[in-house]
């Protein structure tokens, strides 16, 4: 026969571990959504997050925020943060001082101009960064956001269909991952859905960069 002692412990435990099942430890990511805005997709991925309560990060070029100026007030009008993808994309290898001075400070005018705030991030193209890349954005009064941990959905990769974003997009997620993907990418569009519902099983929390770096000291 149990002891009323020991079936009292054993009770407990028993407690305990339903609790902790219930409560994970929050995992603090943040999404990002790069080149845009795009016409066709970023409606589409702004409506699934204001169902979902999720903000997320815009990694927006200048030309394209010239192009669609109602359409990043409207991300920037639903909580999301824009950060500076450069004017026009440009491998940073390929140009002169000068002309990398303009990708980072046209991009930071045009953004600013549309969205009406200005972006206080850089996010290279490429993720290309050098000392160059540094000075440039330096002399335009920026910080280059720098993942902790970078996970790439892939989306950017037309071979990578809309399963395999999924599966890139939640494999490998730690507390402080930046994932990212692409706003012109259809297939990224219609997964995100999953792709947050699956986030939100492994106990992931939703920041921007801004908030990200906040909680993680940067
Ligand atoms: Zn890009």
């Amino acid at each position: 026969m149990i002891s009323p002692r020991l079936a009292f412990a054993s009770l407990c435990l028993f407690l305990a571990s339903i609790v902790t099942a219930a409560t994970p430890k929050p995992v603090h990511v943040a999404l990002i959504f790069d080149d845009g805005p795009d016409a066709a997709q970023t409606p589409k991925l702004l409506a699934v997050f204001a169902k979902q309560k999720v903000h997320v990060t815009f990694g927006t070029m200048g030309k394209n925020a010239e192009a669609n100026p109602r359409l990043l007030k409207r991300v920037v009008a639903a909580g999301h943060e824009v950060v500076n993808h450069s004017y026009s994309h440009q491998q940073p290898k390929d140009l002169t001082g000068e002309a990398l001075d303009a990708q980072v400070a046209d991009g930071q005018r045009l953004i600013t101009a549309a969205a009406g705030r200005a972006p206080v991030w850089y996010w290279p193209p490429y993720i290309a960064i050098d000392d160059r890349v540094r000075a440039s954005v330096a002399k335009a009064g920026l910080r280059i956001y720098t993942p902790r941990k970078l996970v790439a959905s892939g989306d950017y990769m037309t071979d990578v269909d809309a399963a395999e974003i999924l599966r890139r997009a939640t494999t490998g997620i730690e507390d402080g991952t930046v994932i990212l993907f692409h706003e012109w990418r259809p297939e990224t569009a219609t997964q995100m859905k999953a792709v947050l519902k699956e986030l939100k099983r492994q106990g992931c929390v939703f920041l921007t960069f801004s908030e990200l770096a906040k909680y993680l000291g940067q």
